[in-house]
């Protein structure tokens, strides 16, 4: 059978050529042999740069270009230790800048490993979520809105279910499919309704399909300019950062060329003047800034990957740090998603239902009284009702349980599926109500699906008299507007004001009480109405009754919130639930004080225009019965006020919103896949806390980079400067080509990356967010940085300048020049750690890592300096007690003096950013 032609046959044709099976789906013994047959379901990457390539382009920087060019002149003049070590240096900042490269590539492509798609599908008879690679044909795919198709397939089951396929076909209209029709063989790509693509989108509906193509036999995988590239973004830091490198190069290249200048007029050799400014322009422009960057943001990816943040983006690690405002919804993310039906009113009754959790052992009492369920048949219908119009299913150690009332061994309750309808499910189990049971008598026919839209949801059951009926669910306002009868032990009686009134008050009461409540209701269909059924026969409908169930909050959201609040950040609910039961939960988050904040409706949003809620935005904390349009809006609003926003979703129609926010976060369990590939960053955990963890490492990178930018380049402002007042002043060359060329190699090599994975400040969310567009520079950082520059510069000048002419030994005054400079920045790099603590204030200990670089750095510093082979290539003569005494304390006075400094001037920490009208 030819690839092309599936939507020719028949799903039963398909399902028999592939040797599979609608209900069981694949054994995984045939799964592996279909695996070595096709293929894992990729497309063919990129061929890879070769290791070598790569590290050879480590050497095509201009400047190491001519000092390579430099080195060999000087070795077919003679020189051949200078020759060598040049080499040899430049050898080993090659290694150093390939492997930060290195680390940065493989955290990346760590991440995208993460962050990579899953598919659900049937195998061994049960339904399983596997990596999309894992799909072979003959895999029962299980399809929702939301999900984005990873493989061909031919639909075999449909329910309203509507396909975006632009991506393919350019049709930006979503595309109604169907199962049961077939195609004629010569149909076009975008008329085979019974046919789903990879790397298409289903955007309403479910369905089924089974798989016919994987990897590049996919109708994607035939067209070749879709071979997957990878384009790595770079960061607004990274690019500012590239840019200020490329003024730095022209500034460093001028004071090289006067250094040589002065230098040869004063009678040294051109030679060595043009080696020591080459080799002082290498050392000074900080080339490797940007590559730096790259590696402390792809580290701390890895490490919010720790704390079950996922980023897709790498830009979004900086903004994060900028984060004002964090919109989250409620149910999942604030709150635990374990639901428990704990109320349930039905013909003018109230009942309580107890039990914990998905465990079904429980009671349902009416007047606090245990009750015969069968003989309510009010109570009956109601949950009746709740358990056909359902498509979770309870488990106890992963057994699904659809009937059996299991006694023993109660543990290990779980629900598949959506847990507010796994919460009915175990409340219609209590009154020994299980859906199995009842199909034995009644049969599903059609589903109009859950929307957040709509909500509400609907089933058609067909009996074995032939006689339809629909059963819904949902929200009580949504169901209470379609009903026109009231259910009662007798019958259906027509619904009256008063019927109204008390469903509305008893809804407004489990709301308050955090309940999320759901009407159930249902009506008879005349065989025309059942057939394809749709939205509009959802009317006419006898009201049920009224579920109300908790979610609790989650444990560590509290605390979460908190932190927000002493971060400056606002916390926002948005939620598709009743106005009551989220302005309960979020008094019980502290999200919202009566009072002190507003609480609107989607309904409320609608009457409003955008400068009316521009002018209430920023108080307003929960946002209740919105859809994902409003969601949009509620983005808009706070990005108008100058909040920089983080924004969660889940559902397919969140994208848009998702995509809007500065921060895009998607759930990583229960987001769809175009939610995720909309978003910015994904949670693994569903979590609101993990948001706030994510923030407080996004500051964290950030105030890493500050660490490191200071460091690197106060260091090099250092070295420049020592050579230039040097010539300016007409002294010697303090330096020599191979000692310049070392200071960089030890100060630029470990500690700066130390620096760059240094703890996070624990008072770092203390304080108001960043400005995004403020410069790296910014908060003293440019003063800071030029100030300690010129303090290297002069302390070194002063070291050489005072052995020089007290001593008259240039070789010494070198070498102490040489001391003072590299142990001037091992102090500096411990006054980097923190722009307000002194070292005194800090863990010293906490970071190992500087402690380590610094070690090894002062060992080999020494080595040069002492070990005689190693002297004799750099010029070095030891050093008496009184000049170390001399290099020390000029090293090393500038950090008492700060932290001296710091001790009786303390400034206030609470600088930043904060958006208007806040
Ligand atoms: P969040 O708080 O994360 O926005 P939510 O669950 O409150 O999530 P939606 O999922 O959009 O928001 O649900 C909106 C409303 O639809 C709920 O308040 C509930 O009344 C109703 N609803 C939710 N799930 C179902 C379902 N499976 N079937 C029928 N109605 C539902």
């Amino acid at each position: 059978m030819d690839r092309e032609k599936w939507y020719a046959r028949t799903p039963d044709e398909v399902v028999q050529f592939w040797q599979t099976s609608f209900v069981d789906g694949l054994s995984s013994s045939e799964v592996n042999t279909r695996l070595d047959k096709f293929g894992f379901n990729e497309l063919a990457e990129k061929e890879k740069t070769a290791w070598w390539k790569r590290f050879l382009a480590q050497f095509q920087d201009f400047m190491v270009l001519v000092l390579l060019g430099a080195t060999l002149i000087s070795a077919f003049l003679g020189e051949y230790a200078d020759a060598i070590t040049i080499l040899i240096i430049v050898l080993m900042n090659a290694i150093l800048g390939f492997i930060q490269e290195y680390r940065a590539e493989q955290s990346l492509s760590a991440l995208k490993k993460l962050a990579s798609p899953t598919a659900r599908v049937i195998r061994n008879s049960m339904v399983q979520q596997i990596p999309a690679r894992e799909l072979v044909p003959g895999d029962i795919l299980i399809l929702e809105a939301g999900d984005k198709l990873a493989a061909d397939g031919r639909l075999i089951d449909v329910h309203n279910m509507e396909v975006e396929e632009a991506a393919l076909t350019g049709e930006s209209m979503p595309v109604r499919k169907v199962a049961d029709r077939r195609y004629s063989e010569d149909a076009p790509l975008g008329d085979r309704k019974n046919m789903v693509y990879a790397g298409t989108s289903v955007v309403r509906g479910r369905g089924k399909a089974v798989v016919c193509a994987s990897g590049m036999a996919t109708e994607v995988g035939h067209i070749a300019g879709m071979i997957q590239t990878t384009t790595e973004e770079a960061t607004p830091l990274e690019r500012r950062l590239d840019h200020l490198g490329k003024w730095l190069v022209w500034g460093c290249l001028f004071i090289c060329l006067v250094v040589v200048i002065t230098g040869v007029a004063k009678g040294e050799s051109l030679f060595l003047m043009c080696m020591a400014g080459i080799s002082l322009a290498v050392a000074a422009i900080p080339e490797g800034l940007p590559a730096i960057v790259t590696v402390a943001l792809a580290l701390g990816v890895q490490r919010m990957i720790r704390q079950r943040a996922i980023i897709r983006k790498l830009p979004a690690v900086e903004t994060l740090g900028c984060t004002t405002a964090i919109c989250s919804d409620k149910t999942g993310t604030l709150t635990q998603n374990a639901m428990t039906v704990r109320q349930l009113f039905t013909d003018g009754n109230n009942y309580e239902i107890t039990g914990v959790g998905y465990d079904i052992k429980g009671n349902i009492l009416l007047n606090q009284q245990p009750l015969d369920i069968s003989k309510d048949k009010a109570l009956h219908q109601c949950l009746t009702i709740g358990a056909l119009c359902n498509n979770s299913t309870l488990k106890q150690n992963n057994i699904a349980i659809t009937g059996i009332w299991r006694t023993k061994n109660e543990t290990g309750w779980s629900v598949e599926g959506d847990p507010t309808e796994g919460a009915i499910v175990v409340a219609a189990a209590k009154a020994s109500i299980w859906q199995a049971e009842v199909e034995k008598v009644q049969k599903r026919v059609a589903e109009i699906p859950f929307e957040s839209e709509r909500r509400r949801m609907s089933v058609v059951y067909r009996d074995v008299n032939n006689n339809n009926i629909l059963y819904i669910k949902g929200a009580p306002d949504t169901i209470l507007e379609l009903c026109r009868y009231y259910h009662t032990a007798a019958g259906p009686t027509s619904l009256t004001s008063d019927h109204i009134a008390k469903i509305n008050s008893i809804n407004d009461q489990m709301a308050s009480q955090a309940l999320r409540v759901l009407a159930v209701a249902y009506r008879r269909l005349t065989p025309a109405q059942a057939q394809n059924p749709d939205e509009t026969i959802e009317n006419d409908l006898v009201f049920s009754g009224l579920i109300g169930m908790i979610d609790p909050p989650r444990e560590e959201a509290k605390s979460s919130i908190a932190r927000c609040r002493e971060a400056g950040i606002k916390t926002v609910m948005i939620t598709g639930d009743h106005i009551n039961t989220a302005i309960a939960i979020a008094q019980e988050l502290q999200i919202y004080k009566e009072g002190q904040h507003k609480a609107l409706t989607g309904k409320d949003l609608d009457a409003m225009s955008e400068s009316d809620l521009d002018a209430i935005v920023n108080k307003v904390t929960v946002y209740a019965r919105v859809s994902p349009a409003h969601k949009l809006r509620i983005v808009r609003a706070l990005k108008r006020q100058g909040h920089i926003v983080a924004m969660t979703g889940d559902g397919v129609n969140d994208a848009p919103a998702i995509k809007e926010a500065d921060i895009g976060i998607a759930m990583g369990i229960t987001g769809t896949d175009v939610t995720k590939e909309a978003s910015a960053m994904v949670l693994a955990d569903d979590n609101f806390a993990t948001i706030v963890a994510a923030v407080e490492e996004g500051r964290g990178i950030y105030e890493n980079i500050r660490k490191f930018i200071r460091y690197l380049l106060s260091c090099n402002i250092g070295e420049v400067l020592t050579m230039f007042l040097a010539a300016l002043f007409g002294l010697p060359m303090p330096l020599l080509p191979v000692q310049i060329l070392w200071v960089n190699l030890v100060t630029d090599g470990l500690p700066a990356m130390a620096l760059g994975i240094d703890p996070t400040n624990p008072n770092i969310m203390q304080r108001p967010p960043r400005h995004p567009g403020e410069s790296v520079f910014s908060r003293g950082l440019s003063r800071k940085v030029i100030g300690r520059g010129i303090q290297i510069g002069l302390s070194t000048l002063f070291v050489f300048s005072v052995i020089y002419y007290l001593q008259n030994d240039l070789a010494l005054a070198r070498t102490a020049a040489f001391a003072t400079l590299v142990y001037c920045q091992m102090f500096h790099v411990f006054d980097c750690r923190s722009e307000t603590a002194t070292i005194f204030e800090l863990k010293f200990t906490s970071n190992k890592y500087l402690l380590m670089a610094v070690a090894f750095s002062t060992i080999m510093q020494l080595s040069v300096m002492y070990v005689p082979f190693l002297s004799a290539i750099f010029s070095t003569v030891p050093l008496s007690l009184g000049n170390w005494a001399l290099v020390l304390i000029v090293s090393g006075w500038t950090l008492i003096l700060n932290g001296f400094k710091h001790v009786f001037k303390r400034r206030p920490a609470r600088r930043g950013f904060l958006p208007q009208n806040r």
